[in-house]
């Protein structure tokens, strides 16, 4: 007789690798199944920045996600690292977000004065000046700066597939097959149909990113994720490491990765999806490198990545059960926070499968918001 397991997981990238680790570690049978190497989506290609001040979000929302993923990052990880005996490389530092504009200033102390008074994340303003004192190497075209006293960079490839061989270390299955539809009975989804066979489960997670059209199609689900290439190189420099997690306002970093190589981007590009790494955008970052630390011009570039970011129609997750059929959750649409909301939304989707409801708010992640649309 064919396997029933309690869950079934499409796609095994950081979010759908985080579900089956925390439905494998409260017990519950898992098949993980991806139609590629666990790690080749998205979360690959990562800068891996858990960053939680990036959104700024006067709702509070996602940011109080990112500030409750990052707890669990700090309590798990040690975990993950020791049951799969894969390092994640978790680098802690200090952050800096940099200005370069005025606009960007004023951008820098709504931070600082959202975060004070949320009381949960400090961000202080600081100068140019005090900034360039913290490193001399800082360019003179940083007009201020956002101070964040500890934030942590994982190697996302890394991390995807430590939470993958531990699921699989708590009892986990890992299929490499991929999903083609979806087995209903009534109103209820009851299993995967693969380009091989079928896989049962009485719960179904769809953790696809970019690949999930096709299932949110037949859900009867009128949208679609939709890729945002993401570019950025690495470097190897020879020179003092980096003692800050560096990054623009609203995007950019410059952060010295724990295997020792400079990662510096990511450009987000809504076309160029058939061009591989290009020079354009590899330009566009070493501009902003060279206009914030001049110094890295030694630096040679030793590799160039890009990934497609899954973005949702509205650019928040989508996470939760459908509330059409039975059986059914969706865990997609992470944009450019899926590395650091992956583990709280592990914990969210185990959290509804297993007691049917999450100790967090997720009302605004309800894929219930895209019906009939
Ligand atoms: C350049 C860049 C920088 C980024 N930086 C950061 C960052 O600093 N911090 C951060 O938090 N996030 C960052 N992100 C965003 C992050 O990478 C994504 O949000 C996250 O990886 C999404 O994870 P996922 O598991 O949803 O998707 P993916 O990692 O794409 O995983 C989906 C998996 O599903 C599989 N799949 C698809 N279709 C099927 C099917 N039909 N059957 C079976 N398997 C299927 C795919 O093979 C894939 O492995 C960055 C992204 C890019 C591109």
């Amino acid at each position: 007789m064919e396997k029933n397991y309690d869950v079934v997981v499409i796609g095994a990238g950081a979010v759908g690798s985080s579900v089956a680790y925390y439905a494998s570690r409260d017990g519950l049978s898992v098949a993980l199944l991806d139609e590629n190497a666990i790690s080749s989506g998205a979360s690959a290609h990562a800068t891996g920045f858990l960053s939680n001040t990036y959104d700024y979000d006067p709702g509070n929302n996602i940011n109080d996600l990112l500030f409750e993923s990052s707890k669990l990052f700090d309590q798990d990880v040690p975990r993950i690292n020791e049951l799969s005996g894969i390092d994640c490389l978790s680098v802690v530092k200090p952050g800096l977000r940099l200005a370069l504009t005025e606009s960007e200033i004023e951008t820098l102390k709504e931070r600082a004065n959202f975060t004070s008074v949320r009381q949960r994340y400090p961000f202080y303003f600081m100068s140019g000046e005090e900034t360039r004192k913290l490193d001399n190497r800082l360019s003179h075209n940083i007009l201020a700066a956002g101070y964040i006293p500890l934030e942590t960079q994982i190697d996302s490839y890394k991390f995807t597939l430590a939470l993958a061989v531990s699921a699989e270390k708590q009892g986990t299955d890992i299929y490499q097959r991929k999903a083609v539809g979806l087995i209903k009975n009534n109103d209820r989804v009851i299993g995967v149909t693969c380009q091989s066979g079928k896989i049962y489960g009485d719960n179904i997670v769809v953790c696809s990113g970019i690949g999930s059209n096709p299932l949110l199609q037949e859900l009867g689900l009128g949208i679609n994720i939709n890729p945002l290439k993401g570019q950025s190189i690495r470097m190897s420099y020879s020179g003092e490491p980096l003692g800050f997690h560096f990054g623009g306002v609203e995007s950019w970093h410059l952060i010295h990765r724990g295997d020792d190589l400079i990662s510096a981007g990511s450009t987000s590009e809504f076309n160029n999806y058939d061009e591989p790494p290009n020079h354009k955008a590899t330009e566009t970052i070493l501009n902003w490198v060279m206009s914030v630390m001049p110094c890295l011009e030694d630096a040679r570039i030793v590799e160039t990545m890009y990934g497609f970011r899954p973005m949702s129609p509205d650019n928040l997750p989508i996470v939760g059960a459908l509330p059409t059929l039975k059986g059914i959750y969706l865990a997609i649409g992470h944009g450019h926070k899926g590395i650091h909301l992956s583990l709280v939304t592990g914990e969210i989707i185990k959290s509804l499968l297993t007691k049917g409801y999450a100790d967090y708010n997720i009302g605004f992640m309800n894929p219930g918001r895209f019906i009939n649309s």
